[in-house]
């Protein structure tokens, strides 16, 4: 039996809606349903015999009226093609995502492409809405940015102690320094240096040296606020920027420090090890005339409480 050519062109263009992996809408007007393909259909679990020729927005909650409206005027207005992208707008139906539970989408990433359906005589009475699935590249993308945000952190901490590297601990600092320049608020900078930390190497060896940097790495976050910046500056060199602290606050806040690493033990091999560290402190002042020389002063200051018998923080100051 031969099927009438109408009835067959109709057949195979019902089956190439079906069958095509994105969402097909053809709106009036006013938003009244034409065509809902299987697409649709699948993934809001609404038949087009429920849907066709009622409004969109009664079956979807979730789609702002006046929001869409807005968007989709220029198609009518001035035939032209409208876009949205899932950057702007995560996705326009609220459909379940079939990814696996662990990803971190619950809901299908969408682009939308809305464009005028032109009749015979040239008016635009309707308007074809794709509805794309782009949650795999929602996601990756997503994935690229929270590795490039972890790619960052790392590169600005050091990895023995969770601490500021000394390259990004020095560019916050000469940041700090111009700031400093132009704002009346007191900023005092602290060098500090284990103790004989030769020894400990030597008679415990370079893993033990380790666990001990650790440990002052942990007493040095303890000691000083989320505003300060504390950095790795060298093998047991530690350099630290108090904000808002004139020197009588830091001399607090090395007293601190000072003292909780001379009462810390470091547990290695069943053997307990203790240390004490020397603090330099220097506060900015006007006459400072770069960063180098105002880290200098701090850092004379360090040898100055080596020199007078270690264990101690030692004060310059720019005269
Ligand atoms: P001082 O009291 O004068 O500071 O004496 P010191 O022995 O601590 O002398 P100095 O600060 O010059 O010694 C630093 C030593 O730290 C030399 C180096 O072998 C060791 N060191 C540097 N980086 C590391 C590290 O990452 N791990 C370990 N275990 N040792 C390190
Ligand atoms: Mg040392
Ligand atoms: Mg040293």
């Amino acid at each position: 039996m031969t099927v009438p050519s109408e009835i067959a062109r109709m057949h195979w263009q019902h089956e190439l809606l079906s069958s095509i992996e994105v969402g097909i809408v053809v709106l009036d007007k006013d938003f009244r349903v034409e065509v809902w393909n299987q697409f649709m259909e699948n993934h809001s679990g609404i038949l087009p015999s429920r849907i066709c020729e009622t409004s969109l927005f009664g079956h979807f909650p979730e789609i702002d009226e006046q929001w869409l409206r807005a968007k989709a005027d220029p198609v009518f207005s001035l035939k032209t093609p409208v876009f949205v992208i899932w950057e702007q707008r995560a996705h326009l139906f609220r459909f379940g995502s079939n990814r696996p539970i662990t990803s971190d989408s619950d809901y299908m990433y969408q682009n939308v492409t809305m464009f005028p359906l032109t009749s015979t005589t040239g008016e635009v009475e309707r308007m074809c809405m794709l509805v794309y699935d782009v949650t795999d590249q929602a996601l990756g993308k997503r994935r690229v940015e929270r590795l490039n945000d972890e790619l960052k952190v790392m590169s600005r901490v050091d990895g023995l102690t969770g601490l500021y590297n000394r390259r990004y601990w020095q560019e916050r600092f000469d940041y700090t320094f111009k700031l400093a320049k132009r704002r009346s608020k007191p900023i005092t900078a602290m060098m500090l240096d284990i103790d004989h930390f030769k020894r400990v190497n030597d008679t415990y060896g370079h893993q033990a040296g380790d666990k001990v940097i650790q440990a002052l790495a942990s007493v040095i976050k303890r000691c000083v606020r989320e505003t300060d910046l504390a950095g790795r500056y060298g093998g047991e060199e530690f350099a630290i920027i108090l904000t808002d602290t004139q020197e009588e606050g830091a001399k607090k806040v090395a007293e601190r420090i000072r003292k909780q690493a001379e009462e810390t033990l470091v547990e290695h091999e069943g053997q307990q090890i203790s240390f004490t560290v020397s603090l330099g402190l220097a506060e900015y002042s006007s006459e400072c005339t770069s960063s180098m020389a105002w880290l200098e002063l701090a850092d004379q200051a360090l040898y100055d409480a080596k020199q007078n018998g270690r264990n101690q923080y030692r004060i310059r100051r720019q005269h």
